[in-house]
């Protein structure tokens, strides 16, 4: 029975949820965004370092608690931007210090796939699809296993870069989104599935050689693009799921908003007899709440650190998922 608050810095959100006893009891975030062009670490970082104290306070507000109440701090060690990594832990490790309780330090991929258990999924396996991360996650024999991954770079990414080049600004996902919706014709794009991997960067490409040629409308392209990739991403988690023998698929990531990806998975799913979760969208994304989540979880189980260990924990811009040490199962 705890209190635990969790700090979300990795890249382009700032977040501070509280979760008392598994329960979510706040979750508050604000996000660094450009009018135009992609995220620029140390703007993003001087962002958190700006909107934290603010946000920490609604947080402890909308929870109704005080802060002496609070059992530990968990917060997001990697892996993300390391200038955003590194105000997230400078917050929590002064909180902890402050408050004298101790630290927890979480991967920002596993706490995504954890709160799936809010949504009443007991075993998933997960599509997590973000801006930098596009993986396929299971727990088996013992650590969190990455089954299928981008080879270049993130799904969210490659949608963000394809809208700056049309001259849309961060995020692009949403806004290619509500284009795409108005595309009538299905252009061939490259299709890039290596087993139960993914590439982008071929497509990416070729799509910023038909936006140059402009022979193609922008909603056709979107459209196209999004059927494509989308097709690529459902393949991969359908190969993961009959390759791990699971029967439940989640989603986590900021690209899961996308109603379009929700609805392919969601045939796939039907198809085989899988069942789909889809955490509302304030948990999907980048949030706090997450990492309270999981930290309370490993709290319980001792993983926290008070006095020198806690001074000389670092983050961990580079963690893989399968190289957590799962020590809470
Ligand atoms: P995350 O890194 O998990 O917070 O997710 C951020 C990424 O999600 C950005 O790349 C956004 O462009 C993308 N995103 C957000 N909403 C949508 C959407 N409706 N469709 C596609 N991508 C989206
Ligand atoms: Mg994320």
């Amino acid at each position: 029975m705890s209190i635990v608050l969790g700090v979300e810095s990795t890249a382009h959100t700032f977040g501070i949820g509280v979760v008392k006893n598994g329960k979510v009891i706040s979750n508050v975030r604000d996000m660094y965004t450009t009018k135009k062009g992609g995220i620029i670490p140390v703007d993003s970082a001087r962002h958190h370092r700006t909107v934290a104290e603010d946000i920490y306070q609604r947080s402890l507000k909308e929870a109704g608690i005080s802060e002496g109440e609070i059992d530990a701090i968990a917060f997001s060690q990697g892996p993300g931007l390391p200038p955003c990594l590194l105000e997230g832990m400078k917050f929590s490790k002064s909180l902890s210090k402050r408050l004298k309780v101790p630290l927890v330090p979480v991967n920002h991929c596993v706490a995504h796939l954890e709160i799936g258990r809010i949504t009443g999924a007991k075993d998933p396996a997960l599509l997590y699809v973000s801006g930098a991360n596009t993986q396929v996650i299971a727990y088996a024999a013992g650590k969190y296993r990455v089954f299928g991954e981008t080879l270049d770079i993130g799904v969210g990414n490659f949608i963000d870069n394809f809208a700056r080049y049309s001259g849309i600004g961060f995020p692009g996902g949403p806004k290619i989104e509500a284009i795409a919706k108005k595309g009538k014709e299905f252009i061939d794009l490259p299709y890039k599935v290596k087993g139960m991997d993914v590439a982008f960067s071929g497509i990416l490409t070729n799509l910023k050689q038909k936006l140059d040629s402009k022979k193609y409308k922008i909603e056709d392209l979107a459209y196209s693009m999004q059927e494509t990739v989308f097709a690529m991403l459902v393949e991969t988690a359908e190969r993961a799921l009959a390759h791990v023998g699971k029967k439940e698929l989640l989603l986590g990531g900021g690209v899961a908003c996308n109603s379009r990806l929700v609805e392919m998975c969601e045939k796939m799913c039907e198809g085989r007899g899988a069942k789909l979760f889809v955490p509302n969208k304030s948990l999907l994304v980048d949030n706090g709440a997450m990492i309270a989540y999981l930290g309370e979880i490993m709290f319980e189980k001792g993983l926290g650190f008070k006095g020198e260990e806690m001074e000389n924990l670092d983050i961990k811009p580079r963690q893989r998922t399968d190289d957590v040490e799962v020590r809470w199962k």
